[in-house]
C-alpha cells in the first residue's frame, strides 16, 4: 500500500488481514521514520484485527502496509500488547519446535523449528528504543513476525511432508485469492 512508510489514516478503517498468496506478503518492508499519529492508528487497528483473529502476533504487511512493525500478545490478553517499530534482530540462541501457524495463511499449520530465546532491538510507540529477550513462544512470534518483515512466510520454512499434508487448504487459498472468474 506504501513503499515510503507513509501511512494515509483515511485507509487505516477499510483494512484487512490479507492471505497467501497475496504478492503484498513477500515485499520487503522499509523502516518507519518517526511514529505519528497514523502509526498509531495502524497499530490499534492491528491489535484489533489480530485479536478478532484469536491470533498472538500480527506484523504490518499482513494489513498490506510495508513498514517494518509488528505487534504482539503472546498471552492473548489486552493487558500484554506489545509494539515492537524497526526491530533488530540482536541474537537466537537455543531451539525448540512446535506447531505453527500464520494469519495469512489460514488452516495452515505444521511443526517449524526456531530458536529458543531471542534478543531484539526495536523501537516503541513513544520513539524509545530499547531491547528485549523472549523465550519460547514470544522469541518464535519474534522470529514469525520478523519473517514477515523480509516478505518471508511459513510456507518457505516447511519441508515437503508438511506441503504435501496442507496441499488441499493452500490451494484453495489460490483459488481464493484468484477470485470467482478463474
Ligand atoms: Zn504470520
Amino acid at each position: 500500500m506504501s513503499t515510503s512508510g507513509k501511512i494515509h489514516r483515511g485507509e487505516i478503517p477499510s483494512l484487512t488481514i490479507i492471505h497467501y498468496p497475496d504478492p503484498r506478503l513477500e515485499e520487503e518492508s522499509t523502516p518507519i521514520a518517526e511514529v505519528d499519529a497514523g502509526v498509531r492508528e495502524l497499530v490499534d487497528k492491528m491489535f484489533e484485527l489480530m485479536s478478532a483473529a484469536q491470533g498472538v502476533g500480527l506484523a504490518a504487511p499482513q494489513v498490506g502496509i510495508a513498514i517494518r512493525l509488528f505487534v504482539a500478545s503472546a498471552r492473548l490478553e489486552d493487558s500484554d500488547r506489545r509494539v515492537y517499530v524497526n526491530p533488530e534482530m540482536i541474537s537466537v540462541e537455543g531451539a525448540q519446535e512446535n506447531e505453527e501457524g500464520c494469519l495469512s495463511v489460514p488452516g495452515v499449520t505444521c511443526k517449524l523449528k526456531r530458536g529458543n530465546v531471542v534478543t531484539i532491538r526495536a523501537m516503541s510507540l513513544d520513539g524509545e528504543v530499547f531491547e528485549e529477550t523472549a523465550e519460547g513462544l514470544l522469541a518464535r512470534i519474534f522470529l514469525h513476525e520478523m519473517d514477515h518483515l523480509d516478505g518471508r512466510l511459513i510456507l518457505e520454512r516447511m519441508g515437503t511432508v508438511a506441503r504435501l499434508a496442507n496441499r488441499k487448504t493452500l490451494k484453495e487459498l489460490e483459488l481464493e485469492f484468484a477470485g470467482p472468474d478463474e
